[in-house]
């Protein structure tokens, strides 16, 4: 049947998919307006970025370098990105900055490509351990054909057993030495590790993607003076920004530079989403400002929550430690490979307290793990403190060990969290200037 011009529209049914996504979108909003967000790898945008990130940008490329472009109409995001590379440098204090990868993994997967060829050895902590799975043979790594080993790791400490790691490197040789994890509650011992690999000629690569807001903020470790030649990492965990991943590194060698970003361009990104690049980079000036405080801010939440999950009655891991010096904290709720982990999120989420479950020592089940991996920054960042993380604490102990119903708990929940709706450690919408776009 021919369609009249100007008398079309969608077919009822593709409309209706569409206002579907809409209202699903909203939902998903509405979930975390009301509910707490707990999980260790997510963070919300400041208004600023909220903003640049549905800019015309989105729709823009920009492939090479500030001032060596392929495409015309790229000044004004020269602009954006050369400022974007100084506060990089800056806020990370790093001689190299690449701010274009479109994620963590992006960056891991460029670092490989430019510190490693196939067949090439590398050694990492397992996933089991709390390794990232791009560090492993189905990820990155994998994509690469590395041949891994991974260090033994010390379940007292939560960290890679350090003589271990040293000898292993020791012994194995390999091209790169990559440390860091997704399970991360304590800074590693880096020095020792470094002094192994640069003494067998190997790269040291360290992966923040989890506490790069930390590291920036001065509060965790300091990887690129502690002997990382390479650091990758999110843009979008601690460190507040939108979806995205950095490539930072301490060498001061301008061949090294060149090579890392020609492995983001053309070496794994065409386009880069410069959305997201403008974005991080409103995110770093923000950061500038006001991340110290951000960050201090954090780690004291999660060792005031963990303690009051403790008095509670919860199993926190690491209690020698001091239970974490991250954003992270870790809780057991039943035996190994009991699932007890998976129970315990899905009456979390009834209660509208949205968590994982984790991997704990001793689970070999990533679907029947026995544990918890609670993060704080989402919290902080909208204001919460000491205080209210005692009140969250309690929350978890009416749902998880009381029996409260999960319904009844996530009234309380609602009402908690009406009371911290604003972003903080940001920019506000007083200060910003050159609206709309
Ligand atoms: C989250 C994470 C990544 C991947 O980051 P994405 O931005 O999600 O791709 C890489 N490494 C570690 C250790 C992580 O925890």
């Amino acid at each position: 049947m021919q369609r009249e011009r100007g008398s079309w529209s969608p077919s009822t049914s593709t409309l209706s998919k569409a206002n579907a996504v809409l209202a699903a979108t909203a939902a998903s909003g509405d979930l975390y307006r009301n509910g707490l967000g707990m999980i260790a790898s997510e963070n919300i945008v400041s208004p600023m970025v909220q903003k640049i990130v549905a800019s015309d940008l989105h729709g823009r490329y920009a492939e090479g370098l500030p001032g060596k472009r392929y495409y015309q109409g790229c000044n004004d995001f020269d602009t954006i990105e050369s400022m974007g590379i100084e506060l990089a440098q800056s806020v990370f204090n790093a001689p190299f900055a690449n701010i274009q990868s479109t994620s963590g993994t992006v960056s891991n997967i460029a670092a490989l490509k430019a510190l490693a060829k196939p067949g090439d050895k590398i050694t990492a902590v397992s996933t089991a351990d709390g390794g990232h799975i791009s560090h492993a043979r189905m990820g990155a790594v994998g994509l690469r054909d590395l041949d891994l080993s991974t260090y033994p790791w010390d379940e007292e400490r939560m960290e890679p057993d350090i003589d271990g790691a040293c000898a292993l490197i020791r012994e194995v040789q390999p091209e790169v030495s990559l440390i860091g994890q997704s399970v991360f509650l304590f800074p590693t011992p880096l020095r020792e590790i470094a002094d192994a690999a640069h003494e067998v000629g190997s790269t040291v690569m360290y992966d923040g993607a989890h506490v790069l807001g930390l590291i920036a903020g001065g509060v965790f470790q300091d990887p690129l003076r502690e002997g990382a030649d390479v650091m990758t990492g999110s843009s979008h965990k601690t460190f507040p920004g939108p979806q995205g991943g950095f490539l930072l590194s301490s060498s001061e060698d301008p061949k090294f530079h060149r090579k890392l970003n020609t492995a983001v361009f053309p070496g794994v990104c065409s386009s880069y989403h410069l959305h997201h690049v403008a974005g991080k980079v409103v995110a770093l000036a923000e950061f500038e400002e006001y991340g110290g405080a951000y960050a201090a801010d954090i780690v004291r939440n999660s060792q005031a929550f963990a303690s009051a999950l403790a008095a509670e009655g919860f199993d926190v891991l690491a209690e020698s430690r001091g239970y974490t010096a991250s954003h992270q904290v870790l809780t057991r709720h039943g035996t190994t490979d009991s699932g007890a982990g998976a129970k315990a999120a899905q009456l979390l989420e009834d209660a509208g307290i949205i968590t994982n479950m984790n991997m704990l020592p001793g689970d070999t089940k990533a679907m029947t793990p026995s544990g918890l991996r609670l993060g704080v920054q989402e919290l902080t960042r909208v204001g919460m403190g000491v205080l209210e993380m005692q009140e969250v604490a309690q929350l978890y102990a009416r749902v998880l060990l009381h029996s409260e119903e999960p319904s009844n708990v996530k009234k309380d929940v609602s009402n908690l969290k009406s009371n911290f709706q604003t972003i903080r450690y940001c920019f506000n919408d007083e200060q910003v200037t050159g609206y709309p776009f």
